[in-house]
């Protein structure tokens, strides 16, 4: 496939304005098209991404990535005020790509822990002149004690990376006192809210909402947990690399 052979992705501006209450400009809508190009031509090196369909693409990665950052519906305010924040274990760029292009004015960092991904998305960045997003190639685990990173973000994003325990982990180090955690689940269940609690309060945050919602074409549920860091998180805190998928905080 060529760039002239790539589809146009769906503009969708009337089920943007009624859910999200917001709709693309011309420029951001024309960055969103660049970056499903890019993946699309990209996958075809890199394993990126199963979703390649315009209309998957369009509800799965780019709808699904902004409807993280918008509780009940509207846009965390302070993400439009140079908010720093950090999307952890972002593959080809989701969540953190389509909220920087939609959030122009915040500090986005990409990270993720295999070259190959990040690589890419830095030649990605720059096809899309994105300023306000830069990438870092490293694991959660040793990132949250880095003093560049540790208690630096407002806000953590974090989609299919891990079980929610392991996110809570991830993310919650890296936050300012009142940041803000968004974890990106499928399924979820009152029994697991109920069991994460424990984990979240250990890390210094607590569980201050679950909102479950369809996406819009294809009606599928998804669910995103908001974690807030009340209180800082001790200093043991990430575990080393890989103990805590191998023994999640319950
Ligand atoms: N967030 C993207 C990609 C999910 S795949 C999306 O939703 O489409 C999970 C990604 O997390 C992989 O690219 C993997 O390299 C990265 N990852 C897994 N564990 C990590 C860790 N501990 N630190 C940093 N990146 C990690």
């Amino acid at each position: 496939m060529t760039n002239s052979t790539i589809p146009l992705l769906p503009e969708m501006a009337k089920i943007w304005q009624q859910t999200l209450n917001w709709q693309p400009n011309e420029q951001q809508q024309q960055k969103f098209q660049q970056l499903y190009e890019l993946i699309v031509l990209g996958n075809q090196k890199l394993n990126l991404t199963r979703i390649t369909d315009p209309q998957e693409f369009w509800e799965k990665h780019l709808w699904d990535s902004l409807r993280g950052i918008a509780p009940k519906g509207q846009f965390i305010p302070f993400l439009s005020e140079n908010a720093a924040v950090i999307d952890i274990g972002t593959g080809a760029g989701f969540p953190g790509i389509p909220v920087a292009i939609t959030m122009l004015n915040c500090k986005m960092t990409l990270l993720d822990s295999t070259r190959k991904k990040i690589n890419f998305i830095d030649e990605s960045l720059t096809q899309l002149t994105l300023s306000n997003a830069k990438t870092c190639i490293g694991r959660a685990e040793e990132i949250g004690h880095h003093p560049q990173h540790r208690k630096r973000y407002d806000v953590a994003l974090i989609r299919a990376v891990s079980n929610a325990a392991v996110c809570a982990e991830y993310t919650l180090p890296l936050l300012k006192q009142g940041g803000l955690s968004v974890i990106y689940r499928g399924n979820w269940t009152e029994e697991e809210t109920k069991s994460l609690q424990n984990a979240v309060n250990q890390l210094g945050g607590v569980i201050e909402s679950v909102e479950q919602f369809t996406t819009p074409l294809t009606n599928s549920v998804r669910h995103c947990l908001y974690l807030r860091k009340v209180v800082n998180t001790p200093a043991s805190f990430p575990r080393a690399v890989g103990i805590p998928t191998q023994n999640p905080l319950s």
